[in-house]
């Protein structure tokens, strides 16, 4: 684990200080460092291309970026910290006093030190965010030049996709999101820990099929999914992982179907892990669910977090940094994970192969003097939780509902499906 965590460490560390957004070169690099860890495949959808109501905008990149004062000092540099600069702003280079310039500058009065995390996507503009203690270093009467090295030219918005092939090629979908600079626990948590978690998926030959996808926010989920439809309008439903790496409490939000077996399935971990929790209710502000969960495909995404996004001061801020997020924290969050899509791989439907009750006996699965069949020997429960397990076997009901119903937990369950599938009782659909 102590291996695992310094990995997580390691790339938090050389990913942190990357600039992305909804497109660019930092993008792909950020992509290319996790290609060391898993066998993602990048691809390209170009600007222009229409993605629904949606286009695929022009690709942003900046070379520099500063505000200097009368004196010629950089007062404000992005190459000292990208967030100064609001992502997507257009190339300018001008001197205007600082009643002009106010309008462009961003900050935030009531968390003095922090420099906020600004965009500016589908707007032409430019603007800087400081941090409000810095914002006294600029005086009213002051003229000041400011230089914005940026361009937005046609080329391409990039994603990482992996498709991990298990038994079946019925897909559970997660997806994370690469658009955020500077910030580690919104969401650099994020992308290393689903690279960890699709790493550890890697290793063992799944019963269902994974879509890994590494998204910007929004327009990439957009894009992704007009890219993929027919792939994506299969799925039933899947995270988006964020905000994994805080050091408050664990929370996780529901998909829009709080019935949902992903949700009940995500409770029982945090139970069985006496892990205490919050939980938030499905709303459309949030993050890419709201795409996956829209009309068109209408697929139940959760969210397994710790100090989700809006609920800690740092949020959106130059404060949500490496101080703020540990690897330890992303370990456990990951070991949650894989422990929820531990159960959710075993959730498989499946359907006897007789139209009466199987003959036991003959399949070596009821005990042949039954007169042993006492109450209170342990054998009487284990052949209850067959035939019960049977009775069930009706080709709609999942195995977590079977479980929940016999107040047993699936990997028991699991057991008992695997021996009676290979004995050809019952069949996985
Ligand atoms: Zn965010």
């Amino acid at each position: 684990m102590q291996d695992c965590i310094t990995q997580i460490d390691h790339y938090l560390y050389r990913i942190f200080p990357i600039t992305r957004s909804i497109t660019g070169w930092g993008n792909r690099e950020t992509l290319r460092i996790l290609q060391e860890i898993v066998p993602l495949e990048i691809k390209e959808y170009s600007s222009g291309q229409h993605v629904y109501d949606w286009v695929i905008p022009k690709e942003w990149n900046v070379k520099d970026a500063w505000i200097k004062n009368s004196k010629g000092e950089k007062i404000v540099d992005f190459k000292k910290n990208n967030l100064h600069l609001v992502s997507y702003s257009v190339p300018v280079h001008t001197k205007l006093m600082f009643s002009e310039l106010k309008k462009h500058l961003h900050y935030r009065e009531e968390l003095p030190e922090a420099i906020p995390y600004r965009t500016t996507y589908y707007e032409e503009t430019w603007g800087f965010c400081v941090s409000y203690n810095d914002l006294m270093l600029f005086h009213e009467n002051e003229e000041y030049e400011v230089h914005v090295d940026s361009s937005l030219t046609n080329g391409s918005l990039s994603i990482g996709e992996l498709l991990i092939q298990g038994k079946s090629s019925k897909e559970y979908l997660i997806s994370t999101y690469i658009c955020h600079p500077s910030m580690a626990n919104d969401n650099l948590s994020g992308v290393v820990m689903t690279a960890f978690l699709a790493k550890e998926l890697l290793k063992k030959k799944q019963n269902f099929s994974y879509r890994i996808i590494f998204v910007p926010e929004t327009i990439g989920a957009i894009a992704y999914c007009a890219n993929n439809e027919k792939a994506i309008k299969k799925i039933d439903c899947g995270f988006v992982v964020t905000t994994v790496g805080g050091p408050g409490q664990f929370g996780y939000k529901q998909s829009f179907d709080k019935d949902h077996f992903i949700n009940r399935i995500i409770e029982q971990t945090f139970k069985e892990n006496n892990k205490d929790y919050i939980t938030y209710p499905f709303d459309i502000h949030g993050s890419d669910e709201r795409q996956y969960s829209s009309p068109g495909f209408r697929i139940n995404m959760a969210t397994i977090c710790k100090d989700r996004y809006y609920e800690y001061d740092y949020y959106h801020t130059s404060l949500d940094d490496l101080n703020f997020v540990k690897a330890a924290k992303i370990n456990d969050s990951l070991m949650l994970y894989l422990e929820t899509i531990s159960k959710l791989d075993k959730n498989i439907i499946y359907k006897t192969q007789y139209s009466c009750e199987a003959m036991l006996s003959k399949h070596g699965l009821y005990p042949k003097a039954g007169g042993s069949l006492l109450p209170g020997n342990p054998k009487i429960n284990d052949l209850e939780k067959i035939l019960w397990f049977l009775f069930y076997c009706d080709g709609k009901t999942d195995m977590f509902e079977i479980s929940e119903k016999l107040n047993t937990d699936i990997e028991s369950l699991y057991s008992i499906s695997h021996e009676l599938e290979d004995k050809g009782v019952i069949v996985g659909i």
